[in-house]
Order: C-alpha cells, then structure tokens, then sequence
C-alpha cells in the first residue's frame, strides 16, 4: 500500500470556477484518511484526481514520491467503493468479486484464490453463489468491497459508501470497514459528508469547505482545536452555540454583546499582525456548558430561559434563550430542568473558543487575571 501525496491540486471544470483548490493533503501508509466537508465542496472532485479518472488542473499526485499525476486509473492501481455499490446485479458475489481479476485475464486457481482470501476477510462466505440483486445493502457494500480489495490495490476510496444504507446497517458496515481497514493495513480515503461517520472511522479527518482545505488532524485535535468557524460549527454531534461578543481594543478582555449577561470577562489573546478588530465570535459546544458551578473553575455565567427540550435517549437537548439568542445546552438524562425555567449556565473558559467575524479564524484565549 502507498503512501499517496497531493501538492497544490487544483480542479477548475468549466476553466472558470475552482471546484478544488490549491490542496495540499498527505494520505499516510496504513491510514484511513476522512475527507469531510458539505455537499458540492470537492471530495469527490478530489477523489476522481486521485483515482486518475479526471485530470488534475494544476499540481501533483505522488504515490510513494512517485509522480502518477499524468498516468491513467489503471497504471495508479486505486480501488474505488462508490455508495451505489455499482456490482452486475445479475452476476453471483463471487463473480463481481472476481470481476477485476477476469479482465486481467489472472488464471482460474489464481482468481479462486484470491477471492476465497478476501471472502473470508470479509466473512462473505454465505453469500458466494447468489445474485447480488438478491442481497441486501449492506451484503451488496461488502461484495463490492470484497471487488475492491481483490487485486491488492494500492490505495481504496471509499465514496460516501454508507449513504444508502438503513441506520442499523450503517453501524454494522462502519465497523466492519474499520475492522478491515486496521487487520489489512489498507491505505484509504473516505468521502463523507457525515462528521459521526468520519470521527468515528477514520485515523485522521481533513475537513474541506468550497473547494478549500479548512483542517487536517485527529479527529480529538478538530473536536477540541478547531482551526476556524467552520470546523467548530461541522464537527460535534450537536452544533456548537455562537454568541457574538466585543473585544476591549485597550486590554483585550472579551464580553458578550448580548445583555443577559456576565460577569468575569475573559482575556482574547492578541497575535502579532492580528487586525484589532473589537467584534468576535465566541464559541462553546452544548455538552460544555453546565448548570452547576464546578469548584475553581473559571467560567462565564450568563442567565438562560429554556424554551424547548428534546430527548436523545442517554442525553437531553434543552433549547434556550439568551437576551435574543438561543443556544443548546446537552446533560445526561434525567435532566433536571423544565420549559418555562430561568437558569443560570457556566461556561467554562477552558471549553470555549473564539472566533474572528470576517476570516472565522480561532484566536487564542485565556482568564483574565484577577
Ligand atoms: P462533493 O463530492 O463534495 O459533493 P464534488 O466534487 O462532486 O463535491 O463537486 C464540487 C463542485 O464541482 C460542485 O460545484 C459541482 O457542481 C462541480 N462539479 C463536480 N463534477 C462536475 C462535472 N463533471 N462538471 C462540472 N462541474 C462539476
Ligand atoms: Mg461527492
């Protein structure tokens, strides 16, 4: 398996509108590399670059420093796992695995081989003599993993390959593929639009956002130090709350606009060449906040009316309101609070984030000295 780099790619379909930009972007050896990112951002104009099945417009592709940029899919050896599964419905699973070893005229005890090599990685072996169309989704994604895998491909894409599947399938097939991934060592992208499925499988995770890179890191790394707005707002299983809040361009201490709040402001730590913009985004996630002041911790305080709850189970989602904002507050179920309760919310300053109004970059914070 390879090593697969991208340096400066660029895809532009129309000679106009760049549908990838300038992307840099090192899928390791034995990884599962997660492209993230909303519809229509570029992941799969990315992918097809990688596979060799569109042309780049501008920059390189390396697998093990070797330049394949130019060369077509079939000299890059790249396996594609699309979400349609895209099997012969009418061939056996045995024979849609076989398939790409057939068309490269491999010999029959080699083809038999191999595929029984990969029906057992996968545990296909049940399912051999019948018609794909007969499977269900989630068996028809597995053979058509199986017809990925079977002729040792230097690097599998997978293209949002959970995306037509029901939710109990979903969780069956995500570890599954992760299972594969980590006892064969694969080299592997992920396309998702899906931030659970990308944390969840992936080793590390690259977000992209209309055509542009936005981060790149371990899953934990963009959960807890999201590089911009955008990141913090697409990671988290429930959106991050944003308050609008203004810097005092004499110290640097930071309060939020809205007036039903605050004591304690907290300090915005100025970089070197930073505009001294006085407006600024605060962040925090709803399972941060708490209802409790913790001994010694620093934190804000502002008072929320809460106005709607939902249930998830484990957990309960409480909607507030803020002066005019609302923001969601998370707690283990039983939670202990009501529609129509005023509450006062502690948001600890370790768990929040800032970000610039115009660019969404994160800037640092930390407590004000007292
Ligand atoms: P994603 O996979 O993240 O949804 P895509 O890579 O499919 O995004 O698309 C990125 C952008 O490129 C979109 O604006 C899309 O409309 C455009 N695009 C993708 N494929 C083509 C194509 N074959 N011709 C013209 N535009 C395309
Ligand atoms: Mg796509």
């Amino acid at each position: 398996m390879a090593e697969v780099s991208l340096r400066q790619i660029s895809k532009s379909y129309d000679g106009h509108r760049l549908a990838v930009r300038n992307l840099d972007l090192v899928c390791r050896q034995g990884e599962m590399l997660a492209l993230l990112g909303p519809s229509g951002c570029g992941k799969s104009s990315t992918l097809k670059m990688v596979a060799g099945i569109e042309p780049v417009t501008s920059g390189e592709i390396l697998f093990d420093g070797i330049d394949v940029t130019h060369r077509d899919s079939a000299g890059r050896n790249v396996a594609m796992v699309f979400e349609d599964y895209s099997l012969y419905p009418h061939l056996s699973a045995f024979e849609n695995i076989a398939f790409p070893l057939r068309v490269r005229s491999v010999c029959a005890a080699e083809v038999s081989r191999k595929v029984h090599e990969v029906v057992n990685l996968l545990n296909l072996q049940s399912l051999m003599g019948v018609p794909v169309r007969s499977l269900s989704g989630g068996a028809q994604q597995r053979v058509s993993i199986g017809r990925a895998l079977v002729r040792d491909p230097a690097l599998v894409m997978f293209d949002e390959p959970l995306s037509h599947l029901d939710a109990d399938q979903k969780a069956v097939l995500r570890t599954e593929i992760r299972r594969l991934q980590l006892t064969a060592g694969l080299t592997s992208v992920l396309v998702t639009h899906d931030q659970t499925e990308a944390m969840a499988m992936a080793d590390r995770i690259a977000v992209m956002n209309d055509g542009e890179l936005q981060q790149v890191g371990l899953p934990q790394e963009l959960y807890e130090h999201p590089a911009n707005r955008f990141v913090a707002g697409f990671i988290g299983e429930s959106p991050m709350n944003f308050l609008d809040a203004t810097v005092d361009s004499g110290t640097g201490a930071v309060f939020l606009n809205d007036a039903a709040a605050v004591h304690a402001p907290i300090w915005v730590v100025r970089e070197p060449g930073c505009p001294g913009n006085s407006q600024l985004v605060l962040g925090i996630r709803p399972e941060d906040i708490r209802i409790r002041a913790s001994q010694g911790e620093d934190a804000l305080t502002l008072m929320a009316r809460i106005i709607d709850r939902e249930s998830c189970g484990d957990r309960m989602i409480f909607l507030a309101a803020v002066g005019s904002c609302r923001i969601n507050i998370e707690m283990p179920t039983p939670a202990p609070l009501r529609v129509g309760d005023h509450v006062c919310c502690y948001l600890p300053v370790d768990r929040l984030h800032a970000f610039e109004v115009e660019s969404g970059r994160s800037r640092a914070l930390r407590s004000l000295p007292c």
